[in-house]
């Protein structure tokens, strides 16, 4: 019989043909890099990392969940990327830190760990897997009573497929075309409908402007194109 996995094998082919160059500044990831400064700050905003057990879901070639660990977290990553794990893995020992990834769907993992971690962060991943809505469920079922939720993704606005798709991917060719799919964009609203089905409550809501002419990022009330925010069980 076959199980349902929550995973589109082509979007993992997609990023592991990406990760040899997962860590270049100036790379496919390039956003990803330019982003995560602010990421991790809206994280601090609301907890202190030292001594945390955080789940990172969908860690990639790990430079969210590499940001967590050097802020004294103890972190898990996990992907179904064997290749941009094979290359988070190698990043980690060449910087000295211990990191424990792991190449297994959320779903499978949370059979093993359920209510584990004191943080599950989940960034840039909803808008890639065939079923969000399960995705968040999952986290549910990881996460410590009290413990905290992040997720960060892209709202489904007309700015959004401006500036990530049709600016990003064909005009200045930022990112390998393909890597949005319009359609699996998330509207906040929609976000936190799941999250309260999931019994989880959001916090606090912020957008993170990217600007890639001046390759700056910050955060902002603006959530029409990416988006972070905060929830709790
Ligand atoms: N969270 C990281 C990487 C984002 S890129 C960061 O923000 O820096 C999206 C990642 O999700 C890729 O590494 C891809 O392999 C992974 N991914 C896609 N679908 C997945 C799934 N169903 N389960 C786990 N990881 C998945």
């Amino acid at each position: 019989m076959q199980t349902f996995t929550n995973v589109d094998s082509t979007e993992i082919a997609k990023f592991s043909e990406l990760a040899a160059h997962w860590w270049e500044l100036d790379g496919p990831c390039k956003p990803l890099h330019i982003i995560n400064p602010v990421r991790l700050n809206f994280v601090q905003q609301h907890l202190d990392l030292q001594g945390k057990k955080v789940l990172d879901i969908g860690c990639g070639g790990g430079i969210f969940s590499e940001s967590l660990a050097m802020q004294g977290a103890q972190v898990t990553g996990i992907d179904m990327s064997e290749a941009a794990l094979a290359v988070a893995k190698t990043h980690c020992q060449d910087k000295s830190l211990q990191l424990n990834y792991l190449c297994v769907s959320a779903e499978e993992f949370a059979t093993q760990n359920f209510r584990q971690f004191d943080v599950i962060t989940c960034m840039e991943l909803l808008e890639h897997v065939p079923d969000p809505i399960t995705l968040v469920q999952t986290c549910a079922n990881l996460v410590k009573p009290g413990g905290d939720l992040f997720f960060s993704t892209i709202n489904r606005t007309l700015k959004a497929y401006l500036l990530t798709i049709l600016a990003a991917e064909y005009i200045a060719k930022l990112l390998p075309k393909g890597t949005h799919d319009y359609a699996k964009f998330i509207r906040p609203s929609e976000l936190c409908a799941w999250l309260r089905y999931a019994e989880l409550e959001v916090k606090t809501i912020r957008g993170i402007n990217y600007q890639a002419l001046t390759d700056k990022a910050q955060l902002t009330r603006n959530i029409d194109t990416n988006y972070i925010l905060h929830a709790k069980p």
